[in-house]
């Protein structure tokens, strides 16, 4: 069975979250709460599709028929009918949890309810629902067109019926990998990753190196992909502050407390990629 799926907040995770579904064939919609934030959300998966194509990874009419699977909505309430609910809004507990007790009233009883939460314990979410058995953790990775992980995270309350279909969910419907992980804020890949990325700002933060020289020795020495602070500035660093402080409220380890160059950088609205600059700069 195409499971019909919603995705709540369309920012740079959801918009990506759905534009999979879509590209899967699954019937998708995805609530913003505001004609702003739905435009950027419209713009942001057009954009990647159109990306796609041009690449050759995708044909024209397969990016056409995505976005025609997508239906943009400002209204909560379109998400009743669903069989999975993926819920991509800020990393902000208070903000999860009161709309995870709205949407627990408002989805079908049997709909499966996912969080794609980098950090805040699932059963904190399920636990302002009713029907905590059908809440667990679906952790996508950025972008998530190009990344092929997820991380399934049951909470103490979720049933195994759930944690089987949100891996077939993801490994079948989406085409993603998936591992387990504990319901420990940041996971498996948060709680090896937040450290580094928190360790080179750190280092630019002292002026121990620049940023452009600590990416490029983790390129070019390491093989990485992208350097860390480029990563953060892709993760967004309102993000990965975030990140970092639910972590350090679990564990009270100080590699996981937020440098303050990065709360500065957050007050300042350099939010990486998202605002145009961070680390770096983008147009
Ligand atoms: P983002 O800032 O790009 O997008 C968040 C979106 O949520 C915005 O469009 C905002 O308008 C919307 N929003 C805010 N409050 C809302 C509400 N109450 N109801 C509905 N929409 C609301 O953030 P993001 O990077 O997409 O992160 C979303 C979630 O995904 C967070 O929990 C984050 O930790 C997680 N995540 C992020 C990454 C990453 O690399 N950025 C990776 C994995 C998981």
């Amino acid at each position: 069975m195409r499971e019909s799926v919603g995705v709540v907040g369309g920012g740079i995770m959801g918009s990506g979250i759905a534009e999979v579904a879509a590209r899967n064939g699954l019937a998708t919609v995805v609530y913003e709460p505001d004609d702003a934030g739905l435009a950027r959300a419209r713009k942001r998966i057009s954009g990647s599709l159109d990306r796609a194509a041009s690449s050759g990874k995708l044909s024209a009419d397969d990016a056409k028929a995505a976005l025609d699977q997508i239906v943009f909505t400002t209204d909560l309430a379109a998400l009743a009918d669903r069989d999975v609910v993926v819920e991509a809004i800020v990393e902000d507990e208070a903000a999860k949890v009161s709309l995870f007790a709205q949407l627990g009233e408002l989805v079908r009883p049997d709909c499966l309810l996912a969080t794609n939460t980098s950090s805040i314990p699932v059963m904190k979410l399920a636990a302002a629902t009713t029907g905590p058995d059908r809440v667990i953790g679906i952790h996508f990775f950025n972008p998530v067109p190009v990344l092929p992980l997820v991380e399934i995270i049951p909470s103490l309350l979720t049933s195994p019926a759930t944690i089987e279909r949100a891996e077939q969910f993801a490994a079948k419907q989406l085409g993603k990998t998936t591992i387990l992980a504990k319901d420990r804020a940041g996971f498996v890949v948060n709680a090896l990753l937040i450290p580094y990325l928190l360790a080179a700002i750190r280092m630019v933060e002292i002026g121990f190196a620049s940023a452009d020289d600590i990416d490029t020795g983790m390129v070019k020495g390491c093989a990485h992909p992208l350097g860390p602070l480029r990563l953060a500035d892709l993760i967004g660093l309102d993000t990965t502050a975030a990140v970092a402080h639910s972590m350090y409220a679990e564990f009270k380890e100080p590699l996981f407390a937020p440098p303050p160059l990065l709360l500065r950088m957050v007050e300042a609205g350099l939010l990486g990629r998202k605002s145009g600059r961070g680390f770096f700069e983008y147009s």
